[in-house]
């Protein structure tokens, strides 16, 4: 199958943190493969922008190492790699100090020559809001300017909220990029072509119809590299406030009159707004242990007497007409025995069995698979082929897209560089708004508080196991259970 390469705009992208391992590993392999289809104008330019001195020479030999690293399959041909190195630029600035920011100033050209003008804060999130001051002072931002905000988005709402207010006092709403990149996840924006384009899932998609939702984003890596941030994070924060939680919005919201930035993320945010708080005894928190192979949390926290969850499961409810009484399991860990990411969309049975007693009751499950293979699957029913009666038997549709679209599927996929061409298109609808992800703290915060007052300690897991014995008790006494992870 041959993608459709509608060129964006030319456009100057400042990367803040053009050195550091985001940039090298996802932002700008993600532009070289933009670039080799086509879809980056020749007048464009990348500007990287950190502390360290480098001369635009040394800069991009530095990205050549990266690509030839993490874009391997498009880095073996020179001359698309030397092409896209020439539209490479650097500058030393500094986000806190006064250092760089002229030169910066000087290499821009005006937006108002027709160039979009974007800034991409991958840089820790303590200079988000400097980084957004010394642009607006060093007059850097116009009505026009655009910025991308990596995670993390705040620690909880307090400081969510702060960083809201900085941003604002520099930039409007519609110039704020916040990334969460799931959303950039082709299965994703499938979930919602598959929902709103087809008549067949809609009207089942109800809590008439679906007996229970399973979101589940489970990684085999552990925190090993990045400890000390995750210690002070943990599994809630890193990944349920705003990945899990991105994906439950876009399961459950009410379809949007159009496919428009503020059309969706206002159902989003409604879904998050109508989130039960859960109690305590439907989350459970666990940390792995070493399992005489692998070390443990505490030893790549460096931290003997962490309390910081690696995993959590949790069940929750959305109390409104479509959703009302029916479960939402979440779950993620790290250090499990599988990377797999899955919505899965788990039907009722159906009523009766009309093939007797030994067919048994069926139910239909739809898959959305995110990792490590993007694609969907329909779980149905059929007759098992062959005489001796009416046997059924469960397969699945299947609807991988890496057959559907070819070897070119990967290169179609990436996250990064689909939501960077959206920055530069100025489509902000697969980003989060401000009032979303503080919503999502306001829902998150006092599950946080109430396991801290408390004192709870995480439950032990072995590393490469499924994750703590009570995860799976939260789903089996409500007579259901985990999905296999794979
Ligand atoms: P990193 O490797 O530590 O890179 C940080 C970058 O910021 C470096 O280029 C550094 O270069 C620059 N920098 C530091 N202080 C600066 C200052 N005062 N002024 C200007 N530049 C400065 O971090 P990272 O892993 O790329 O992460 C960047 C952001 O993305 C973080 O917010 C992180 O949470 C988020 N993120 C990262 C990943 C990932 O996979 N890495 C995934 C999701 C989100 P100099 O030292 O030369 O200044």
């Amino acid at each position: 199958m041959v993608s459709r390469v509608i060129p964006v705009a030319p456009f100057d992208l400042v990367i803040f943190g053009g050195t550091g391992d985001l940039a090298r590993r996802k932002i700008l392999p993600g532009l070289f493969r933009r670039f080799c289809a086509g879809q980056i104008p020749p007048e464009s330019r990348i500007i990287g922008a950190a502390r360290s001195e480098l001369d635009d020479a040394g800069f991009r030999e530095s990205i050549r190492e990266a690509l030839h690293e993490f874009a391997a399959s498009k880095a073996g041909d020179p001359d698309a790699v030397q092409d896209f190195l020439d539209h490479l630029y650097y500058v030393a600035v500094d986000a806190t100090g006064s250092n760089g920011w002229t030169q910066l100033k000087e290499l821009m050209r005006d937006d108002d020559e027709g160039y979009v003008r974007a800034f991409y804060f991958s840089v820790g999130p303590s200079l988000f809001g400097p980084l957004a001051e010394g642009l607006r002072n060093h007059g850097l931002a116009h009505r026009e300017t655009r910025i991308v905000v990596e995670k993390p988005f705040g620690h909880d709402l307090e400081t969510a909220r702060a960083l809201n207010e900085e941003l604002a006092q520099h930039f409007h709403e519609d110039q704020i990029y916040r990334i969460d990149h799931y959303l950039g996840k082709e299965t994703v924006q499938n979930l919602m072509a598959v929902r709103f384009g087809n008549m067949l899932f809609e009207p089942l998609w109800n809590a008439q119809y679906v007996d229970h939702i399973q979101i589940t984003v489970a990684e085999t890596v552990g925190v090993g590299g990045r400890g000390s941030y995750y210690d002070n994070s943990g599994a809630m924060r890193d990944m349920v406030q705003n990945h899990l939680m991105q994906l439950l919005c876009l399961i459950a919201m009410e379809p949007p009159a159009k496919f428009d930035a503020d059309a969706v993320r206002d159902e989003k945010l409604k879904v998050i707004r109508a989130l039960d708080p859960v109690d305590p005894d439907q989350i459970v928190r666990g940390q792995y242990t070493s399992d005489g192979k692998m070390s443990s949390y505490r030893e790549d926290a460096e931290n003997p007497v962490s309390k910081t969850e690696s995993y959590i499961a949790l069940k929750s409810y959305i109390s409104n007409w479509r959703w009302a009484n029916t479960p939402f399991y979440l779950r993620t860990g790290k250090r499990l025995n599988a990377r797999a990411s899955e919505i899965a969309v788990v039907f009722k049975e159906t009523p009766h069995s009309i093939f007797g007693i030994d067919s048994g009751r069926h139910r239909n499950v739809l898959s959305i698979r995110l990792q490590p293979d993007e694609g969907m699957t329909l779980g149905v029913t059929i007759k098992e082929p062959g005489p001796g009666g009416m046997r059924l038997l469960d397969v699945p549709l299947d609807m991988s897209f890496a057959d559907a679209l070819g070897p070119e599927a990967e290169e179609v996929t990436d996250a990064y560089e689909r939501l960077i061409m959206d920055v530069i298109r100025g489509n902000q609808t697969l980003f989060m708004r401000g009032d979303e992800v503080e919503a999502a703290w306001a829902w998150t915060d006092p599950l946080i508080e109430g396991w801290e007052r408390r004192g709870d300690s995480p439950k032990p897991y072995d590393a490469g196991s499924v994750g703590p014995d009570d995860a799976a008790f939260l789903i089996n006494r409500d007579g259901r259970r985990w999905r296999v992870l794979k």
